[in-house]
């Protein structure tokens, strides 16, 4: 039902940057090593997103576009593993509601492409087209068909940059992939596939690289890894912050407080640093679940893990040189 889906899609997408987060998602999930991600107005008029992944074969496209219909679940292990990390099969579906969509993917084994619309609900039938192997979603016109909505999306520069902030924290969380992001016929960033320092270093700017300290601590089954600030880097301010919880982009008070009180108590500082910061963990000491865009999560052990986080930094900071 139309209604339906486009009231839970806005839930899923709420402006051209979650929409672009749910693709590029996809993408990695489907293996690519290459991704390019094109945007015309802020993704606004168009958000394209052409890989190099598994593809979806002829019978399986309609399957992508249905309401809660995932390929990633197929037991109830996986339905546990899998539910925390946002794997629920509607980001198609909703996208399709609100958007102009059209699909063409290649599965290696096929002779040429197959390609679909989605408009309004209604999917047209696959016809062949040319392509690679690999998938290609475009959404053109978001909220087209639902102007209320449309009059709460921000101007093509600040839309533009909210879809940069997701391409970035994708890309820093998958060195391994290469990415590319154009604007306007323009590219924006051109990321190789790296080791995961280089990629830092590539998404951040050697200022940033030339500025922080390495961190690299672990403890029982925690391990915090990445790189942050020093007083030096002339940009530390909030918006270069990212923490990733088991290669997943979290933003967590407890977190940014643990950050917070190292830079007070080695550095006097009482501002945010810039950070990029891997934690990992064992699976269970982690509740991804707690909200629909998966970007909050809920610790097992907050305390420990504070203290875990404050000594790794406060350490770092005290004893590392740029
Ligand atoms: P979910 O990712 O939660 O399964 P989605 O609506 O995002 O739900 O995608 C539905 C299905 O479409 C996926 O399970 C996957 O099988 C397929 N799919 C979507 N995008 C791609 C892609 N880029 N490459 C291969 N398969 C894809
Ligand atoms: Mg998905």
């Amino acid at each position: 039902d139309l209604l339906i889906s486009q009231i839970a899609a806005g839930e899923v997408v709420e402006r051209p940057a979650s929409a672009l987060k749910e693709m590029l998602e996809n993408s990695v999930d489907a293996g690519a090593a290459d991704i390019t991600v094109q945007l015309v107005q802020g993704g606004i008029k168009l958000i394209r997103v052409m890989d190099n992944g598994t593809g979806i074969s002829k019978e399986d496209i309609p399957l992508a576009l249905a309401r809660h219909a995932t390929s990633k679940i197929s037991t109830l292990e996986d339905l546990q593993q899998v539910v925390s990390l946002g794997f629920r099969g509607e980001a198609l579906a909703s996208i399709a509601a609100v958007s102009r969509l059209t699909l063409a993917s290649r599965r290696a084994e096929q002779k040429h492409a197959w390609k679909v619309q989605a408009e309004s609900g209604r999917l047209s039938p696959p016809e062949p087209v040319a392509l690679a192997s690999g998938t290609t979603v475009e959404m053109h016109d978001l909220y087209f068909n639902t102007p209320a909505r449309r009059k709460f999306l921000k101007t093509e520069a600040t839309e533009f940059s909210y879809c940069e902030e997701t391409f970035k924290r994708i890309a820093l969380s998958r060195p391994d992939i290469g990415f590319t992001l154009q604007h306007n016929g323009t590219v924006r960033r051109h990321l190789r596939a790296a080791d995961p320092r280089s990629r830092i270093a590539a998404v951040l700017g050697d200022e940033f690289s030339q500025t922080s300290v390495l961190i690299d601590e672990q403890a029982a089954d925690l391990r915090l890894w990445g790189s942050a600030a020093l007083p030096a880097y002339s940009r530390a301010s909030r918006d270069a912050q990212y923490f990733f919880v088991n290669g997943r982009f979290v933003r967590d008070k407890l977190i940014t407080h643990a950050l917070r009180e190292a830079y007070r108590d080695v550095l006097h500082l009482d501002r945010y640093p810039a950070f990029v910061l891997f934690l990992e963990m064992k699976a269970e000491s982690v509740d991804a679940n707690v909200h629909p865009t998966k970007i909050e999560v809920r610790f097992r052990d907050p305390r420990a893990l504070h203290q875990f986080v404050f000594h790794a930094i406060d350490k770092a900071l005290a004893t590392g040189q740029p």
